[in-house]
């Protein structure tokens, strides 16, 4: 606990957001139980599914009290009991059998920032099935559970009473709260309350002798109440007096985006949406084991701890700043209803290729009617647009079954196809909209609009992002290839640094020209040094340039693309349109090449030919129609070296 509380956190604020968190977990359980079991909502207040914030500044209490499903005694000891209760031990255990960091997302650490703020809680909670309890904790590691005689009955859920620390005293002020609250906790689903102080007037009756007094002892020195003092010695009836009372003041927007109009939401909005579904999932206690001994600490603001062999880093990841690139929010009608928001992120996770073929977490989020339901579930999207982010809500997946019927139920496919064609359709736009992409010179004409500026190089930056996305959807998506390749961008012989895309280069093709030509290698400037390229770039052939290694893997899926067939041009079978010598020399150098193919041993070597391919360089070593190429051979020779 020290170690915490002592830590390298300098974030405070956000113990507030935990404890919201936790209280809208726990009202989707009860809101997700009472879809099959109305019974068990119960009946007045209690059923009123909201967060309550209320301060006590005289005690300094903050309480936090949601009437969501709350905790048994058995859930208290279980879920908040100490500290090696809970994910600690359970992770030291994981980490010893897999040692593998990446699993400290999974243990719900993130009750125990309130000691960041706090040094005594009470978490008062009644659950349906249980009578009402006190967990109670200093930060000191122990934790006593009494049943509840003292405090009022909760009905059901659970309330939250911080004692906050002397250093702590700015949670105690409204204002900040209802900052933290806007900041953190905006598209939280259910609504959210402060007991919140207002001035009003009140009038109450002037008493002459005294308003007199009052005047001299300037008690209440405001200019205004002085003017109506003014008037209150003509007509000494009455007077206005400032008086403080409570009421729930509402803080967040309750009504979910991705329900609204696209057409009125701002781009603002969508930009702070984004970043609450990016915050979701970042890791706030950090653990190293070393040397037997296990440590543990706050990670600084937006920080993720990595770790490559035994060195651990840390990550920054600065949510608070990240504008999603772009987003597609749409409702689908017809036999599977849904609305939906997808996002591009600004960049790629660093992992997010590394452990491509190891994980299966998508990013989206499914709701079903409002209700939430999962963030892990992985039959939404392909694998290959695992870096969207996003929220999908149905109308018709069924609530009452459990997630693997869901899995398989039908409607599931639909939304599966429509969200790749909107996602497609989403990142083709970004390419279509920046100015940078088109090379068209007639659009000279075209209004420049005050966001070009803004669209400029977003494609660009996309590709470098996520590039191997789209050619590893190619791979593995035979039904949305086309549309895939349409989004290929590269570098060729003619494309000028600049990256070029299929159609580019089919409007570049010369006439006569059938085949789209390529090249493999590992870089471009080792490319146009080829001997391969001598001929093609002399005739004035586009040649492009695929340098990583997925490329490779890529072309063997990638056969055609708008009726054109694509050549490999260090592959044996590249015809260059009719070249009448072709034959002549063919047949006048018949002996050499029948010499030279039998003094080389048949295994190493297909067959000697006469090339048209070159104008430098006097021979070249070609591979065969359907062998590796050279590129692949170094590809394969580094895999498994
Ligand atoms: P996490 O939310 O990641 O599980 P926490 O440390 O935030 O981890 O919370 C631990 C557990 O305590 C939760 O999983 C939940 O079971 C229980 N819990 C915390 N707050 C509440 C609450 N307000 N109502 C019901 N259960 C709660
Ligand atoms: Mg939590």
């Amino acid at each position: 606990m020290d170690i915490i509380i002592n830590s390298l956190y300098s974030n405070k604020d956000i113990f507030l957001r935990e404890l919201i968190s936790n209280a809208s977990d726990a009202l989707d359980k009860i809101r997700f139980l009472s879809l099959t079991d109305k019974e068990i909502l119960g009946e007045g207040d209690n059923a009123k599914l909201d967060i309550q914030i209320k301060l006590d500044k005289e005690k300094k209490i903050l309480s936090i009290r949601d009437r969501g499903i709350g905790m048994t005694k058995e859930d208290l000891i279980k879920n908040l009991g100490t500290i090696a209760k809970s994910g600690t031990s359970a992770f030291v255990e994981k980490m010893q059998t897999s040692g593998d960091l990446n699993l400290i997302g999974q243990f719900g650490v993130g009750f125990y920032s309130v000691y960041l703020v706090a040094d005594y809680v009470e978490v008062i909670s009644k659950h349906n099935d249980d009578k009402q309890y006190v967990w109670e904790s200093k930060a000191d590691g122990a934790f006593a559970i009494s049943e509840d005689v003292w405090n009022e009955p909760l009905g059901r859920g659970t309330e939250i009473r911080l004692h906050l620390r002397e250093e702590a005293g700015e949670y105690l002020e409204e204002a900040k709260l209802k900052e933290l609250v806007k900041r953190y906790s905006e598209f939280i689903n259910f609504p959210i309350y402060l007991w919140a102080s207002k001035e009003v007037d009140v009038e109450v009756p002037a008493d002459e002798d005294e308003s007199s007094d009052e005047e001299e002892t300037s008690d209440s020195s405001s200019s205004e109440e002085e003017v109506e003092d003014e008037d209150a010695e003509k007509k000494p009836k009455s007077k206005t007096v400032k008086e403080t009372t409570y009421e729930w003041e509402l803080l967040n927007d309750v009504k979910a985006i991705w329900l609204r109009n696209p057409k009125e939401v701002t781009e603002e909005e969508y930009t702070k949406f984004y970043q609450s579904l990016a915050k979701a999932n970042f890791k706030s206690l950090g653990f190293i084991a070393f040397q037997n001994t296990l440590l543990f600490f706050w990670l600084p603001k937006y920080h993720s701890l990595h770790r490559l062999d035994n060195i651990f880093y840390l990550v920054q990841q600065d949510f608070s700043e990240e504008k999603p690139l772009s987003w597609s929010h749409f409702t689908a009608e017809g036999d599977v209803e849904f609305k939906a928001v997808l996002f591009v992120p600004p960049k790629a996770p660093h992992d997010l290729y590394e452990s491509y073929y190891n994980t299966k977490k998508s990013n989206l989020k499914l709701y079903v009617r409002r209700v939430f339901i999962s963030d892990e579930f992985d039959e939404l999207l392909p694998k290959y647009l695992n870096f969207l982010k996003g929220l999908v809500d149905s109308d018709t997946l069924p609530l009452n079954v459990s997630r693997e019927m869901l899995q398989q139920h039908s409607s599931l496919k639909t939304i599966k196809k429509k969200l790749i064609r909107k996602a497609l359709d989403m990142i083709r736009k970004i390419a279509e909209e920046d100015p940078d992409e088109s090379n068209d010179k007639d659009k000279k004409d075209v209004e420049k609009s005050s966001d070009d500026d803004e669209k400029k190089g977003q494609y660009a930056k996309f590709w470098n992002e996520f590039g191997k996305s789209i050619k590893l959807g190619i791979i593995e998506d035979a039904s949305n290839r086309n549309r895939l390749a349409k989004l290929l961008r590269f570098e060729s012989t003619k494309s000028g640094g600049k990256l070029a895309s299929l159609d580019q280069y089919i409007s570049r093709m010369k006439p006569g020209q059938k085949d789209i030509f390529y090249i493999t290698g590992s870089s471009k400037e080792q490319l146009e040094k080829s001997p391969f390229l001598e001929r093609l770039t002399k005739k004035n052939y586009e040649v492009i340039f695929f340098t990583d290694p997925v490329d490779e893997y890529l072309m063997q899926y990638l056969m055609d693309y708008e009726d054109k067939k694509f050549q490999n041009v260090s592959k044996e079978g590249l015809k260059l349109g009719k070249d009448s010598k072709y034959k002549d020399l063919k047949e006048s150098f018949k002996d050499l090449t029948k010499w030279w193919k039998s003094a080389l041993a048949s295994e190493n070597v297909d067959d000697v030919k006469i090339s048209v391919l070159l104008s430098d360089t006097p021979c070249v070593v070609v591979t065969s129609k359907y062998g590796w190429s050279a590129n692949m051979e170094r590809i394969m020779q580094s895999q498994t070296l």
